[in-house]
């Protein structure tokens, strides 16, 4: 992520504060924080500049498998999907579980079979160019470490490549690009969304932390919300957005509690392994992190248009 060009940076700063211009306008017109939070995903998985629908990364196999989840914190409701391909917008069909089944999670095929017979919108031009060549390169370079076995089999001995050190393979933490976003509207009420494709060249199968409950997400209206980014294996063993939302509703403000969990995280894993952002019962923002960067975007209202940041020492660009 540090290497990204200032061009790639400038689309990145534009798709964040666009996304959450959406969602702002929706909590300024009356809308619910769930809605909001839905419809800011629904522009980043369009955009195709982040690791959500269009954007995808790509499994070993070239291929894309999405996850995405909302939780509306008044009642705890889910809605999930996991390794959905050929969807333009994974989070309308975790939205349409949430409110068309009595499941919270479907995967693959069934997901899949799902979305179609609500009606959802497909897409089947992945992967775009710029995610072709990515891979390309990507595969090549585990190929190169894999001395002529097959990709599955470097992966499998490489083990240590889903700690994005700085000589990982897929390239640092690049690969940590999920999307996601928590919400409070005028009633107080609470929201997560997030979307995703996932880590680059996962096996195909792999399912990683974003459409978990507490993994990948996690709100309570009265308690707070939580939505991660980062490395999903790890994530989800320490349940990330649950433990930040436990921490808040024992009293500490957003940015507290995502410190405390991020060295959690840090503590179990080591360095490089994710972050996450969180919105307290006050309002409150919190985000934390142990890469070497983590866009995030903030509005609330009376702001003329969101803020946005990408690395751990900047400020945000417009005053909160
Ligand atoms: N957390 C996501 C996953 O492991 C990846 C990411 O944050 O980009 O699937």
């Amino acid at each position: 992520m540090r290497g990204m060009t200032p061009e790639r940076e400038a689309q990145y700063r534009d798709g964040m504060r666009a996304a959450a211009a959406v969602g702002a306008a929706i909590l300024r017109a009356g809308g619910s924080a769930l809605d909001a939070a839905t419809a800011a995903m629904v522009d980043m998985e369009d955009g195709g500049v982040f690791n959500a629908g269009l954007g995808s990364c790509l499994t070993t196999a070239g291929t894309v498998e999405m996850d995405a989840a909302v939780m509306r914190g008044s009642d705890r409701a889910i809605g999930a999907v996991a390794g959905v391909a050929e969807l333009a917008n994974p989070i309308l069909a975790a939205r349409a579980v949430m409110e068309h089944t009595p499941h919270c999670l479907l995967a693959a095929e069934g997901a899949l079979a799902f979305a179609r017979d609500q009606g959802l919108e497909r897409r089947t031009d992945f992967p775009p160019a710029h995610r072709r060549a990515e891979w390309e390169s990507k595969r090549a370079t585990l190929e190169a470490r894999a001395a002529g076995k097959s990709v599955e089999q470097g992966l499998a001995e490489l083990g240590g490549v889903l700690g994005a050190q700085e000589d990982d393979p897929l390239g640092g933490d690049d690969h940590h690009d999920t999307v996601g976003a928590v919400a409070m509207d005028a009633q107080g009420r609470l929201a997560a969304a997030v979307t995703t494709g996932g880590i680059w060249l996962k096996m195909p199968g792999r399912v990683g932390d974003s459409p978990l409950p507490g993994a990948g997400f996690w709100a309570v209206d009265g308690h707070g919300a939580a939505v991660a980014t980062g490395t999903g294996e790890y994530l989800m063993r320490v349940m990330i957005c649950h433990e930040a939302v436990h921490f808040m509703r024992a009293g500490d403000d957003a940015q507290t509690a995502c410190e405390a969990v991020v060295a959690l995280l840090e503590s179990e894993f080591g360095p490089d392994q994710g972050g996450l952002i969180a919105i307290d019962p006050q309002g409150r923002l919190g985000w934390a992190i142990n890469t070497h960067g983590m866009g995030r975007a903030a509005w609330h209202a009376g702001m003329a248009e969101p803020a946005v940041a990408v690395w751990p020492e900047d400020d945000w660009d417009r005053p909160l």
